[in-house]
């Protein structure tokens, strides 16, 4: 019935989602009531203004938020979605806020992520709303405006509203993610007291994000002559199979380390460039504090990407392995910061993961400092909500639909009761925060469709 309904719908749905695509919600300067600029806020009344016109009840929350809302009851169920965007970057094919259709997809920022796939639950409540099906529960949609740079708008939202009793979030892939590993990012931190021997390490930098596996990795190191490194380096590179190039510089040698980037939650998928170049420095003659703490990295991380030899090697049924990527360094003379991020299994305490953390560096007299932490979300495959969302999957896409879990986070995590579930069906490919950002018009469709009978489903 719904997806009958929904199918009598398509052409509305696809004109609503090319409306919001057209405005270039990226966050602004905060004013009176746009807490995050003009465009979002633009990108949020545009919303409200097309569930209006669908019939539903609407509200904004101060600008941080908004709904549209249907039915009646004391509790409700939620799909929640954000309507800010990424910057476009370099790269497209066609004007990334013209929501062009070639080939059957939709063009644009925010197509995928993630206003093409709150529209598309809009259009499932609509199906709801219009065949007048039973419900026993409100339905809300709920339309967030700053998931991408801050995530300051649900926190806000819920000191102003209930939370949902079951929600998701159209925000990541299909079919349920019902465990996202917690995240832990830090800096280890030393300062060199004892300094001594030829070699002086002037810096060495990388990374901009903990969690990025970088790719490049340099150092400026003097002491010595160009020689004695290109020695060193082939004896190194019999070890395994490293990038690294050395330059004559007015300043003393550089040394450039390659590595390949991947996302720091999947750290195995990439190639640590920082590490690679921990390891070759520590095979030079260096000495002092700096000498023990490269010899510290290089045995108790090298190119581990489970945290085994750091002592928090952790592991679980629901999420499997903790994995741990070194994403930036920061080194001079006198000092060295690495920011780490961490991302570990949903049934691992935190309190002791810092305490294993704070003792292995303890014993280098390195110190863990700014923790930034944000905790695992974790549903039983049995909880009534992924149960639900199952059904409406195998109903409308005639697979089982098994739960998964990832590296974190999504948006769930920013509301309670709440897990991710699409708008990417298996085997599609990720376009998200990309050139050329798409979504086909049939899995727009089909987002509707799956939408409309889970928010059903949640709300009978
Ligand atoms: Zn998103």
């Amino acid at each position: 019935m719904i997806s009958k309904k929904i199918d009598e719908l398509k052409e509305q749905l696809i004109e609503s989602t090319q409306e919001i695509i057209k405005i270039r919600s990226l966050e602004g300067e905060g004013k009176e009531g746009m807490p995050f600029g003009e465009e979002v806020n633009n990108a949020l009344l545009c919303a409200l203004k097309i569930s209006e016109d669908l019939g539903f009840k609407t509200k904004n929350i101060d600008g941080y938020a908004g709904y549209a809302e249907y039915g009646d009851g004391e509790e409700y169920v939620a799909a929640v979605g954000h309507l800010d965007v990424v910057p476009e970057g370099e790269g497209w094919t066609y004007n990334p806020y013209g929501a062009e259709i070639h080939d059957g997809k939709i063009y644009g920022r925010g197509t995928t992520d993630d206003k093409g796939p709150i529209m598309a639950a809009l259009y499932g409540l609509k199906a709801i709303k219009e065949l007048n099906l039973p419900l026993s529960k409100r339905i809300r949609i709920i339309f967030g405006t700053n998931e991408e740079t801050g995530s300051n708008d649900l926190p806000y939202y819920l000191k102003k509203e209930k939370p949902p009793v079951l929600g998701f979030t159209p925000d990541a892939e299909y079919p349920i993610i019902y465990a996202e590993k917690g995240i832990l990012h830090f800096t280890l931190s030393k300062t060199f007291a004892l300094k001594d021997g030829e070699i002086i390490i002037k810096s060495i930098k990388a990374g901009e994000r903990p969690n990025i596996v970088p790719s490049l990795c340099e150092a400026l190191v003097t002491g010595k002559s160009i020689e004695y490194f290109k020695v060193k380096l082939e004896e190194f590179n019999k070890e395994g199979h490293y990038n690294i190039d050395l330059e004559s510089s007015d300043n003393g040698v550089k040394i450039k380390s390659y590595g390949v980037s991947a996302h720091g939650s999947t750290p195995q998928l990439g190639k640590n460039a920082i590490m690679h170049m921990i390891m070759f420095l520590n095979t030079l003659d260096i000495k002092g504090d700096l000498k023990e703490l490269l010899n510290f990295l290089s045995e108790t991380i090298g190119t581990e990407v489970n945290g085994e030899s750091f002592g928090v090697g952790y592991e679980d049924e629901p999420s499997g392995k903790l994995t741990l990527n070194v994403g930036i360094i920061d080194l001079c003379e006198d000092k060295a910061d690495f920011r780490i991020d961490i991302r570990y299994p949903v049934t691992i305490n935190n309190e002791e993961l810092i305490k294993k953390l704070e003792a292995t560096a303890g014993s280098v007299k390195a110190e863990i400092k700014d923790l930034d932490l944000d905790e695992p979300l974790y549903f039983s495959k049995d909880h009534e909500l992924i149960k639900k969302l199952q059904i409406a999957y195998k109903e409308i896409t005639g697979n089982e639909g098994e739960p998964i879990a990832i590296g974190g986070g999504t948006y769930a995590k920013s509301m309670p009761n709440t897990v991710a579930f699409g708008p990417i069906f298996p085997g599609k490919p990720d376009v998200i925060h990309k050139p050329d950002e798409h979504i086909e018009v049939e899995d727009l469709i089909a987002n509707a469709k799956v939408y409309g009978r889970a928010l059903y489903e949640m709300a009978k």
